[in-house]
């Protein structure tokens, strides 16, 4: 799945020599109208920079100025007067009578919270020391330098527990020395976002994704209850399997080391495009003509896709990995891309840039972009698409759900920590850790063990970002559902389904709120229900409480 790039870290630093801080005169409806088309203009302007920047950054196409773009959205958006005289307007959107107006304005507002967080210089001095020392911290074992990357491999391989144990301890190192910091770090953004009005910087990020959060938690309790029992039974079935008397964090990597695969020759690397376009033309897409831009590249991540101008201009980047997971990334960098194109909205506020917090929601981005991922996880996609036997196909279905249930459980796990972490940073986080590992994992942590939360660079480079994984695996099985009913066996094959996906998953860009968008394609509001029939477990109205 491929990470945005968190970009707008350094923009207070240019703020004092580029702060414009007269008031803009804007007293009437046609006036607000105007001011907002010239300030879009320049908007995207500064979209499209960075775009380019970033496409540059990664593709080494050309040389690229980060700093320059990122000046352009200071210049926009920290611009105190031209942020008041939107807050005003807004208050008084229900009189306008306009409701495309009054969204421009909600996304404007959203904007400058988003903008005025990321740009703060506390927070970005404090969130890149913190994000170099992790990234550059030595880890040792047996006295050894090793990595994070060596830890994984040798986790999945060893046989003897206690030392499976030993390795898994490694990554507290890190967390350790980086603990306070951490600490800091989320105490300075909850006051910041208490300068907006919200409890705590976790309220804020849901509220800028429009994720209800009352809403969120519910979910986030349904999975959990629903996927307990199957969670537990497994673990139940592995610790026999490995003649455990009891089963710890440390064993999983190496209990789901034979999980579910399906062998990467049915895969070819070469055909990943050819495949990719003879399915997207299949369903409809125009293939040929259509605006965007592939290219195989050693990145960082497993793919990125860019939106440098919409709906004219789409790139994506994918890493030449291999087997199955090569093809879900290109089809899930192609799903980004083809939303890009096919956005058919005038105002650049509502086509959904990603550049600026509060500008789109990112679970519902990376749903709609793994709806398309989902397809090489399709039994019936999988007959038409590879070489697989039916047998093969039919296994890997029946075998799929153990890993994909741990790394659910895993997502909330980390997302609890995070969540309760932004509620009260005075707590005992080595505690919370340690509750939050028995409630997801199920596996007992002794209070001597050391904490490793610090040690995640999400929790610093990417904060509140871990509810997006959980929710778009949710939009993307409920999106495949409501493909198969509507076009049953023939989803994989009918050119009807692209203008399905166009006119309720694209074309209106962020004029509808995601959630109506979901609605309005499913007849239903995002619901667990087809995550929960994916894994095999069927939702049932009669769970006993707790
Ligand atoms: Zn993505």
């Amino acid at each position: 799945m491929a990470l945005r790039t968190r970009i707008l870290i350094i923009v207070l630093m240019l703020l004092n020599s580029c702060v414009k801080e007269e008031k803009p005169l804007v007293t009437s409806k046609d006036e607000l109208v105007n001011y907002l088309d010239t300030l879009e203009q320049r908007y995207e302007a500064a979209c499209v920079q960075m775009g380019l920047a970033n496409w540059n950054s990664y593709s080494k196409e050309a040389p690229y100025d980060l700093d320059a773009a990122k000046s352009k959205f200071a210049e926009i958006f920290l611009d105190t007067a031209a942020r008041h005289m939107i807050e005003e307007w807004r208050a008084k959107s229900n009189s306008l009578a306009d409701q495309l107006l009054a969204r421009r304005l909600e996304l404007w507002h959203r904007c400058f919270i988003g903008c005025a967080i990321y740009a703060d210089s506390d927070i970005a001095r404090l969130e890149n020391n913190l994000q170099q020392r992790i990234t550059n911290f030595k880890f040792t074992y047996q006295g050894s330098p090793t990595t994070r990357a060596k830890i994984s491999d040798m986790l999945k391989e060893e046989k003897k527990q206690p030392k499976r144990h030993k390795l898994w301890s490694v990554t507290s190192q890190l967390s350790a020395i980086v603990a306070s910091d951490l600490f800091k770090l989320v105490k300075l953004r909850n006051e910041k976002a208490r300068t907006f009005g919200f409890p705590n910087y976790y309220s804020l990020s849901l509220h800028l994704n429009a994720i209800d959060e009352e809403w969120l938690l519910n979910t986030l309790n349904t999975l959990e209850e629903q996927t307990r029992g199957a969670f537990e039974e497994s673990i139940t079935s592995m610790k026999k399997k490995l003649h455990l008397n009891i089963f710890g964090p440390w064993d999983f990597d190496f209990a789901l080391r034979q999980a579910a695969s399906l062998p990467d020759r049915y895969f070819p690397r070469d055909s990943v495009f050819h495949v990719l376009h003879a399915f997207q033309q299949g369903i409809g897409f125009k293939v040929d003509s259509l605006p965007i831009k592939e290219v195989i590249k050693d990145i960082p991540y497993g793919g990125l896709s860019l939106a440098i101008k919409i709906p004219t201009d789409s790139r994506f980047l994918v890493n030449p990995t291999k087997g199955k997971g090569f093809y879900a990334v290109a089809f899930h960098e192609y799903g980004h891309s083809l939303k890009a194109v096919h956005i058919d909205v005038d105002y650049p506020i509502l086509k959904g840039y990603e550049w600026i917090p509060g500008a789109q929601c990112a679970g519902y981005e990376e749903g709609v972009a793994d709806l398309h991922a989902e397809f090489t996880d399709d039994s019936l996609w999988l007959k038409t698409f590879t070489k697989l036997k039916s047998k093969q196909i039919e296994q890997y279905i029946q075998s799929r759900g153990l890993s994909t249930l741990y790394r659910l459980r895993r997502l909330l796990k980390d997302f609890f920590i995070e969540y309760e972490m932004y509620k009260n940073p005075d707590q005992d986080v080595a505690e919370l850790e340690r509750m939050m590992y028995k409630k997801y994992l199920r596996v007992e942590l002794d209070e001597n063990e050391p904490h490793q939360f610090a040690a995640s660079i999400w929790y610093t480079s990417y904060p509140c970002y871990y509810q997006n994984y959980i929710l778009a695996v949710m939009i993307a099985t409920q999106l495949q559902e409501a493909l198969t009913n509507k076009f049953d066996d023939e989803k994989i094959s009918t050119p009807n389904v692209a203008s399905w996906m166009i006119k309720h998953l694209y074309a209106s860009g962020e004029i509808e709120e995601w959630d109506e968008r979901i609605r309005n394609a499913t007849g239903k509001s995002l619901d667990t229900g087809p995550y929960l029939r994916k894994l095999g477990i069927e939702s049932s109205p009669f769970l006993t409480e707790e």
